[in-house]
């Protein structure tokens, strides 16, 4: 008989989930709060404008490629994307502005010519990015921590031998000030950090594995926007046949004896063979998770950065500006000491303005452009957040006036705001962090919570709050890790 599985969540890795699951031979049903699929990874239209409402940036899009394989389907068919050509356009507020250019040739020569830093500097950090990479990629990011036979295998042993390599014992911001010269250059691969709400002046140095994605490998734009990575593998999803209930939270997961029975929705109790959550494991255990033993250790992690973003419809083309632009604080340690130590909003904070219009026409009317201009701010912690989000409104016009020379407000034709109060609230992330635990201390990887429950059997986890982590490839790993658990 065909066992039957209950997916609670339709994040990335809820959908990427039921796909694995599905093609495993399981009956798949999701059950999701929202009344759309996609959790952070939605999309947002207001007037004319349309807008992907969270995550912007796209690397390692085979991941995404590899789902449809595995469904037997031709990734096309589904799914385009091209690689960028360019990865960000930085600027400062002394004038300086920089391409992060998809070659390496191109992007050395505009560093050595724009801030003096010998392009060797680039090459190497970038091999040692793509040395970190190769040697944590297997034993992190493919597999579960939690097993055993992750630290035996003979890939983890290759990695134990390189341990004094692998930026373990330094920070990032001290690692890359023994790289570069030029202070701009450190404070360009410092923002790496951000790429999973962390902080580059505590981070280990092994999370310069990041730059390897986008400059290595790649940065990648999906052609209809970041939404349709969602919509892809939701329409591959229902071919598989997986049954989506929208507007359906889920109250409780059913236990008896320490094993899942299923899940209870609107008062009614549904049954399953399986049970997989989706759902950030703070607030799980909270909720549909409370009367179960706690894993206290792993719930109090410190959680990473939030966001706020003003979603605004440009009445006017800015031909310099392109699909990634950051626009950098001046100060960044001081930017860092606030997101992360004060609990607050820097007066110069770093503003990245995120285009899809440059790339996908229809995104904004004619003339237009629509702005995704989001900065880094601390998780919710009951900030006064109504205060902070007029007060960094204006220092960010005003930022970004005096840079462009121009005079935003004028410009703005519609606007709608997320912060980290309705990022919890539309999601259920616990305290609005967009990558669950911060990497902020070496021993972050290990203190994220397992594919698979230990006290409760048939009880499976995946998404951005549980090994190996936030951001979409890892998500997307995160059903790999756990669907391998599963027998077929
Ligand atoms: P989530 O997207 O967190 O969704 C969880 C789903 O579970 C939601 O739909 C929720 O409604 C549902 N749910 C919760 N509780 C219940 C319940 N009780 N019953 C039923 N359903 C429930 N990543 C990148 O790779 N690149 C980026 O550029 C990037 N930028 C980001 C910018 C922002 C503003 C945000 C918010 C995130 C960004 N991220 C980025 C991170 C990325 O979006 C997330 O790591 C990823 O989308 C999380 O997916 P998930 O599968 O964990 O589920």
């Amino acid at each position: 008989m065909t066992k039957k599985v209950l997916i609670i969540g339709s994040g990335i890795a809820g959908i990427a989930s039921a796909i694995r699951l599905a093609v495993k031979g399981y009956a798949v049903e999701v059950y999701e709060a929202n009344d759309y699929p996609g959790g952070k990874l939605s999309e947002i239209t207001l007037g004319g404008y349309r807008f992907d409402a969270g995550p912007s940036l796209f690397t390692l899009p085979e991941q995404v490629d590899a789902l449809f394989r595995l469904a037997g389907k031709k990734p096309e068919d589904y799914f385009e994307y091209e690689k960028l050509e360019v990865a960000c356009h930085y600027f400062w507020e002394d004038g300086t502005r920089l391409k992060a250019f998809a070659d390496l040739n191109l992007f050395a020569e505009e560093v050595q010519t724009k801030l003096g830093e010998p392009s060797g500097h680039i090459r190497e950090a970038l091999r040692k990015s793509a040395f970190i990479y190769d040697s944590l990629a297997p034993l992190f990011m493919n597999r579960s921590l939690h097993k055993l036979n992750t630290w035996t295998n003979p890939q983890a042993m290759k990695s134990y031998l390189k341990m004094g390599k692998l930026g373990i014992f330094s920070t990032m911001n001290e690692a890359n000030k023994k790289q570069f010269n030029h202070p701009k250059l450190v404070q360009l691969f410092n923002r790496y950090a951000t790429y999973n709400g962390s902080n580059p002046f505590e981070t280990p140095a092994t999370l310069n594995i990041i730059p390897h994605l986008e400059f290595n490998i790649g940065a990648f734009f999906p052609k209809k926007g970041m939404h349709d990575i969602t919509m892809s593998l939701y329409k591959l999803s229902k071919d598989l046949g997986v049954k989506y209930h929208f507007g359906q939270k889920v109250e409780k997961v059913l236990v008896e004896n320490g094993e899942a029975k299923g899940v209870r929705v609107k008062g009614e109790d549904r049954f399953a063979d399986l049970v997989v959550n989706n759902m950030d494991m703070v607030n799980a255990y909270k909720t549909i998770l409370k009367d179960q033993k706690q894993p206290k250790l792993l719930l109090s992690q410190p959680k990473s950065s939030s966001a706020l973003i003003f979603y605004w419809g440009i009445k006017r083309d800015f031909p310099e500006l392109d699909l990634h632009n950051i626009f950098f604080s001046a100060n960044y340690p001081v930017e860092f000491d606030h997101i992360f130590n004060r609990g607050t909003i820097y007066e110069d904070p770093t503003i990245y303005v995120n285009i899809t219009s440059t790339h996908k026409a229809d995104d904004a009317p004619p003339g237009g452009m629509n702005w995704f201009t989001m900065i880094n701010v601390p998780n919710n912690q009951g900030q006064d957040w109504d205060h902070l989000i007029a007060e960094a409104k204006r220092n960010i016009i005003h930022k970004l006036n005096r840079i462009l020379k121009t005079d935003i407000e004028s410009l703005i034709e519609v606007e709608e705001i997320l912060d980290p109060r309705t990022i919890e609230s539309k999601t259920s992330s616990a305290q609005g962090a967009l990558y669950g635990n911060s990497s902020n201390n070496k021993f972050a990887a290990f203190l994220r919570h397992a594919n698979y429950s230990s006290s409760i059997k048939n009880l499976y986890f995946c998404g951005g709050s549980v090994h190996p982590g936030g951001g979409i490839p890892l998500c997307l790993l995160s059903a790999k890790i756990m669907s391998e658990m599963i027998g077929d």
